[in-house]
Parts: C-alpha cells; sequence; structure tokens
C-alpha cells in the first residue's frame, strides 16, 4: 500500500493549488460569524451590543494571538475579528488557506470552550460556525485604511438609523454617552508594545518585562487617527 501512495495515486498531490501569500504584504485574515443574525436573538442577545458576546469575541481572539506570535495586532467588532500577521511571517510558509483555516478554527474552538465563562446561565443552544478570508495589504496605508474601513463600519453600525431608534426612542440614550467598547470596537495589541508608549508618557525609564512575561492588552481606542500609530510605532516596524 505504501508503495501504491507514492507512484500510483501521489500525482493527485500536485491538484492543490499553490496559495502562498505574496511576500512583503501584510496579511489580514478576517473572520465573521455565519449567520450571527439567527445565533444572536437565539441566544438573546442584548441589541444592539450584548456585552458578554462582545467579551466572548475578545476572549477567542486572545487565543489566536497566543497560538500565532506573528499575529501583531488584532482589531474585532460585532460578531468579527481582523487579525493581522507580520509583513515578514513565515507561517505555514505564508499559504493564505493554512492559516485562515487554522486561524478561524482556532477562534471557533475557542469561542464554544469559553462560552460558558461570559454566558454561565445561558446553554448554548447549537454549535456556531465562522467564515474566514485572507487579504493581502502591500502598503502600510493600505493596511492603516483596511483598519480604519472595520472601525468606521463599527461606528456606523451604532449608529445606524434602525440601532439608533432603539437607543433614543427606547432608552434614552445619547450616542456620545456609549461605552467606548460599543463606539470603537477593540484592538488587541502586546504589551511590549503598549508599555513601552505607557513609559514614554508617563517619562518613566523602559519597563523591564520579559518578553516571556509579555501580554496581550484589549483597548476600546481609536485607531483611525494617527496617535495610536505614533505612540505605538512597533506595531508596523
Ligand atoms: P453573515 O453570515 O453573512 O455574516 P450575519 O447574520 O452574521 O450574516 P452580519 O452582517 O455579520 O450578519 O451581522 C452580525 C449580526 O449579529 C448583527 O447584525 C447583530 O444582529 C448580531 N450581533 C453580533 N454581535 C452582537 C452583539 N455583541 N450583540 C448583539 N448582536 C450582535
Ligand atoms: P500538522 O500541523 O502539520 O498537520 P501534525 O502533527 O498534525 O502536524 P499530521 O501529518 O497531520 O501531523 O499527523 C497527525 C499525527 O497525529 C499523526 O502522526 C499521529 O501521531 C497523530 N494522530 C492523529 N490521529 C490519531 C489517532 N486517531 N490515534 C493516534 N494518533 C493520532
Ligand atoms: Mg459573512
Ligand atoms: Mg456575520
Ligand atoms: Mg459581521
Ligand atoms: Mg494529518
Ligand atoms: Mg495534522
Amino acid at each position: 500500500h505504501q508503495k501504491m501512495a507514492n507512484s500510483q495515486f501521489d500525482y493527485v498531490k500536485s491538484f492543490e493549488s499553490m496559495d502562498s501569500c505574496l511576500p512583503n504584504c501584510w496579511i489580514v485574515v478576517r473572520i465573521d460569524g455565519n449567520n450571527f443574525h439567527k445565533f444572536s436573538s437565539k441566544h438573546n442577545f442584548k441589541k444592539p451590543n450584548d456585552d458578554r458576546a462582545l467579551g466572548l469575541m475578545t476572549r477567542a481572539a486572545r487565543s489566536v494571538m497566543e497560538l500565532f506570535n506573528d499575529v501583531v495586532l488584532s482589531y474585532g467588532q460585532s460578531d468579527e475579528y481582523s487579525f493581522v500577521f507580520k509583513k515578514g511571517t513565515k507561517t505555514y510558509n505564508r499559504r493564505s488557506s493554512k492559516l485562515s483555516s487554522v486561524v478561524v478554527s482556532q477562534f471557533t474552538s475557542s469561542y464554544v470552550y469559553h462560552w460558558k465563562e461570559y454566558f454561565p446561565d445561558l446553554q448554548l443552544g447549537y454549535p456556531p460556525a465562522f467564515d474566514s478570508r485572507t487579504v493581502l495589504y502591500p502598503s502600510d496605508k493600505n493596511l492603516r485604511d483596511y483598519l480604519s474601513w472595520r472601525q468606521a463600519d463599527c461606528e456606523l453600525g451604532t449608529l445606524s438609523s434602525d440601532k439608533n431608534e432603539i437607543l433614543f426612542s427606547q432608552f434614552g440614550i445619547n450616542y456620545n454617552n456609549l461605552p467606548q467598547l460599543h463606539r470603537k470596537g477593540t484592538v488587541i495589541v502586546r504589551d511590549k508594545v503598549t508599555y513601552a508608549s505607557r513609559n514614554a508618557l508617563r517619562k518613566e525609564p523602559d519597563d523591564k518585562r520579559s518578553k516571556a512575561q509579555s501580554m496581550l492588552l484589549a483597548l476600546n481606542i481609536d485607531i483611525i487617527g494617527k496617535q495610536f500609530w505614533e505612540g505605538n510605532p512597533h506595531i508596523l516596524a
């Protein structure tokens, strides 16, 4: 059998398409909940923004960043998360299908694994699925514009007419008073970066924390303007 696998049948391997990502480009893997309109209503998500669900999404994203050190930043809102692999990553020889499939698989299993911590009183009604795609961005500007696009979508979504109507007519909530989590979404970075900028801001000596002690930091801040990027130059370096 072994011999046959090596001769008669192994030509089929060559039917696999070559899908290595172009060198020197940012690799973004974006996952998105499959039919979460239904999933969110089935699990009584609070509309328009359920904080337990957003927290669980960010927990699952952390687990992806723990698996892949080459993910320098991730950004999430609603039922989606984008993972940015550094330009020079060699993970899976940059194979697009490998990258997007392992990211979405790790994300989904982590989402289910941690469900109980975020919804202690509600049993998971059925196994959720997420879709995934890989997109390449050749310039830093393209990458920043991509992330701006996703954050603008978050702000627009929170501002959208039906949500606005719910907010104003039923709860009398002013958009400007909504939590940053709802308006800005969540960006996750590694602490090496954020400690550096924090130390600079506080004019304190550099943090002596070792890389091994580094932790992931989830922030609900603006990433469209230049302030975040100028304060954290390591991310695009
Ligand atoms: P598709 O499979 O095409 O992605 P979808 O139903 O998931 O379809 P999306 O455009 O991804 O459509 O929108 C996700 C929907 O999930 C939102 O419209 C909202 O109804 C719901 N949703 C996601 N996250 C939350 C949350 N944290 N709180 C409340 N509702 C949420
Ligand atoms: P990669 O991430 O590249 O796929 P891998 O360690 O998963 O690496 P595979 O070629 O996929 O390598 O091989 C899967 C390995 O998992 C097998 O070599 C075997 O050691 C183990 N394995 C998988 N299924 C079983 C099983 N049912 N019983 C015992 N061992 C198993
Ligand atoms: Mg989709
Ligand atoms: Mg969706
Ligand atoms: Mg979505
Ligand atoms: Mg195998
Ligand atoms: Mg395997």
